[in-house]
């Protein structure tokens, strides 16, 4: 199986690996007071000074949580307590459900939120939480969350970012984001599920708990924390990816595909190809028969293929449903991007998808 999905799940990193198993053979609870008890403690603030550096953050303002979506969601609470909320057209289900009530910031065709419309959403009305992602799970698009948090600061607003698949895979500096709070998660770093972080600024106003439990996390996330999945949860780097997502979309433009979204700044994983004519849950299941694993959009829900919400913010309604998602892990290698180039051609002929916008163009 070549696994070409990492926005669902990167593949776990060997040291991860080798972490997990290590923190496992610790007896203690980091909250209890005797010496199990502190040797746990001492792994936990390690992971927490750990990703600190990484990301250019404050520890202390870092809340360990099981994942991205509750990550997300103590965000919205934490900070929304008491301001309107504003989401962008294509953040992840994990912001969209935990905000049914916002408003829609648009985006323009490359997925990159208007500037000038989040100015004009926030020169009237009461103070607000602002919600946008850094990266987008189905395309890739890079967001400008800098010129958002600087729109937002002099509107008084606040900025939540979903940095959960920006992290690893771009450089994320939190100090010069200049956001109030970053999304974070383990299963999309090279760790295992079952723990994510919410990221917050030092000037982050308190705000009420969404799981109050034992006091945990000093009062902020409440249970104990999933120290085998937090020990070594890191961010790294993607940028040697970019080459070879470039040779993907070569392949697919090829054989009729359009990438959809390329003219924005884009993680360099990550690409998003619509073959016209071909349904996407067809080529993901032709895909797979080849021993070639994608995604149909954002499939780390249920594993329905649902309309994208993504892709019709970003105006294609008809190439929707003909999209698939690529993205490569940081294990990926050229033997990869050879076997996807053979999978799809054979894939695109036998579908005769494609044919017939490559040889109109
Ligand atoms: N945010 C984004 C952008 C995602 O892509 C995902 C998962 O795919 C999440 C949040 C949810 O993260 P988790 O699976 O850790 O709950």
């Amino acid at each position: 199986m070549i696994y070409l999905d990492a926005n669902a799940s990167e593949p776990v990193r060997p040291a991860a690996r080798a972490a997990v198993l290590e923190a496992m053979a610790l007896v203690g609870n980091p909250a209890s007071v005797h010496g199990a008890g502190r040797a746990a403690r001492r792994l936990l603030e390690a992971a927490r000074e750990t990703i600190g550096s990484a990301i250019n953050a404050d520890p202390a303002g870092i809340v360990f949580t099981s994942g991205g979506t509750e990550a997300d969601a103590l965000a919205i609470h934490c900070l929304g307590h008491g301001r309107r909320l504003i989401v962008g057209a294509t953040e992840h289900d994990a912001v969209r459900a935990a905000a049914p009530e916002a408003v829609i910031l648009p985006v323009d065709g490359n997925g990159v939120a208007r500037p000038d419309r989040l100015e004009a959403l926030l020169a009237n009305g009461p103070p607000a939480l602002v919600c946008l992602m850094l990266a987008n799970n189905e395309t890739g698009t890079v967001q400008p969350v800098a010129d958002a948090a600087s729109i937002c600061r002099r509107h008084g607003a606040l900025l939540h970012v979903d940095a959960v698949q920006a992290a690893g895979r771009i450089p994320v500096d939190a100090a010069s984001l200049g956001a109030t709070s970053l999304a974070l998660s383990s299963h999309k770093l090279g760790g295992p599920a079952g723990a994510g972080a919410l990221v917050l600024a030092p000037d982050a106003p308190a705000g009420p708990a969404l799981i109050a439990g034992g006091g945990q996390e000093r009062g902020r996330r409440g249970g104990t924390p999933a120290l085998p999945a937090i020990a070594k949860a890191r961010p790294a780097s993607a940028a040697a990816l970019a080459g070879l997502r470039d040779a993907i979309e070569a392949a697919a433009i090829a054989c009729g595909a359009q990438v959809l979204g390329a003219r924005a700044p884009r993680l360099p994983n990550t690409t998003c190809l619509a073959l016209p004519g071909a349904k996407a849950e067809t080529q993901v299941i032709a895909l797979d028969l080849a021993g070639i694993a994608v995604s149909a959009g954002a499939a780390c829900s249920s594993g329905k293929v649902s309309r994208s919400h993504v892709l019709a913010a970003m105006g294609f309604d008809a190439l929707a449903g003909e999209a698939i998602r690529v993205s490569l892990p940081w294990s990926a290698a050229a033997a990869d991007v050879d076997a996807f180039a053979t999978a799809y051609a054979a894939m695109a002929a036998r579908l005769g998808a494609g044919r017939l916008a490559a040889r109109a163009a």
